[in-house]
């Protein structure tokens, strides 16, 4: 069983932060920023790449309540909202989650750094375009 459905099943501690019947949002053991948590399926599945579409939408109906809800509680100007698909993009739980970083200035202890690349974007966009299936 995965840390995460431990944690689910009440075996590991947590402080949680909200419940209901298919979800729950705990602190991340490791705050990024102040308030840092994440959000996951009590359902086991691997990520967002593998979920099924219920699964997926009660999750993200869950982000969406406690970002707001930690937004509003602690006085954030924003968060941002990640998920990690496969260890190559970080992901090092491989059960579902969201994390949820509150945001409190754009020089808080989180950076995220996009990069830019000359890449042909015609050539790009034929490649992955996605046909209307009617
Ligand atoms: P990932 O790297 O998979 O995107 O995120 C996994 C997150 O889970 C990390 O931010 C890590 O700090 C957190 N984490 C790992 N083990 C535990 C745990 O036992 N309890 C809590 N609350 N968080 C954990
Ligand atoms: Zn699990």
């Amino acid at each position: 069983m995965c840390i995460f459905c431990k944690i689910i099943n009440n075996e590991i501690p947590c402080f949680k932060i909200y419940e209901d019947e298919f979800t729950i949002a705990f602190l991340d053991i490791n705050q990024t920023t102040y308030g840092h948590t994440l959000v996951m399926p009590k359902k086991h599945v691997k990520n967002i790449l593998e979920c099924d579409d219920v699964t997926y939408t009660n999750t993200t109906k869950t982000v969406k309540l406690v970002a707001q809800h930690i937004i509003n509680k602690l006085d954030a100007k924003g968060c941002n909202i990640l998920s990690n698909c496969n260890e190559v993009a970080g992901q090092s739980v491989d059960h579902l989650h969201f994390h949820i970083i509150p945001r409190f200035s754009e020089n808080d202890s989180f950076k995220i750094t996009f990069t830019q690349n000359e890449f042909d974007l015609k050539d790009l966009a034929s490649k992955i375009a996605i046909n209307p299936t009617m």
